[in-house]
């Protein structure tokens, strides 16, 4: 099954693709994780992104079409795959569409009041990845899951923060309706519990290998 998650920055996509991922064995492919490691490695690509990402800009859409079009050709995405933050312009959709085929396009509805708390108060784990808030760690400055030492993205302060939403209005928001249309869409409810978000989506996954 090949997936798509989209939802506003901070609606926890990245918290659920590591759920849907361990439990539907599918590989998670995040094009943020992608740029950050490149950016960690310095490299040509990492260099690029670095200046667009840091505005809270998206980064062009021919250098992350490629980016996700070598990938999905790798042996693990055989069987399927989820995309995490790809595609977020109708351009990148209309590239997919001609290189693959999307089952199911998971939409995390959140309301948009409570994100720029959700991003600025972000923790996140520097080895596997966990999301928090400052508000549950009690200080805490490891992950829970691995140990990890917690830090906080870049761009996750509230002036980047307030651009990238502005991008997903203008650029993103756009894909609901593209993909409404092609009646692969499946909304969720972003501002329940992620257990209650997980439960949501597991029933219709579920239902859909049946
Ligand atoms: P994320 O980790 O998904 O929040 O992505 C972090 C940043 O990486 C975004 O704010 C963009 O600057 C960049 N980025 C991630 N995915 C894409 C994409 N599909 N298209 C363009 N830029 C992206």
């Amino acid at each position: 099954m090949n997936i798509i998650l989209l939802g506003a920055p901070g609606a926890g996509k990245g918290t659920q693709a590591s759920r849907i991922s361990d439990a539907y064995k599918l590989p998670h492919i995040s094009t943020g994780d992608i740029f950050r490691e490149n950016i960690k490695n310095e490299t040509p690509i990492g260099l690029l992104a670095k200046s667009y990402i840091d505005k809270g800009q998206l980064v062009p859409d021919e250098v992350t079409c490629k980016i996700v079009e070598g990938r999905i050709e790798k042996d693990d995405c055989k069987d399927g795959y989820m995309l995490d933050g790809f595609p977020r312009t109708i351009a990148q959709a209309e590239a997919l569409d001609k290189i693959t085929k999307i089952d199911l396009v998971i939409n995390i509805d959140v309301d948009f009041s409570l994100l720029l708390d959700r991003l600025c108060g972000r923790r996140v784990c520097k080895d596997c990845g966990e999301s928090y808030h400052i508000s549950w760690l009690n200080g805490a400055t490891s992950c829970k899951r691995c140990g990890g030492e917690l830090y906080q993205r870049k761009d996750d302060n509230e002036e980047t923060v307030q651009s990238r939403l502005d991008v997903y209005n203008a650029q993103t928001a756009p894909l609901i309706e593209y993909y409404s249309k092609k009646g692969l869409l499946f909304n969720v409810e972003g501002n329940n519990s992620p257990d209650a978000v997980f439960a949501a989506v597991a029933e219709k996954l579920d239902a859909m290998k049946k």
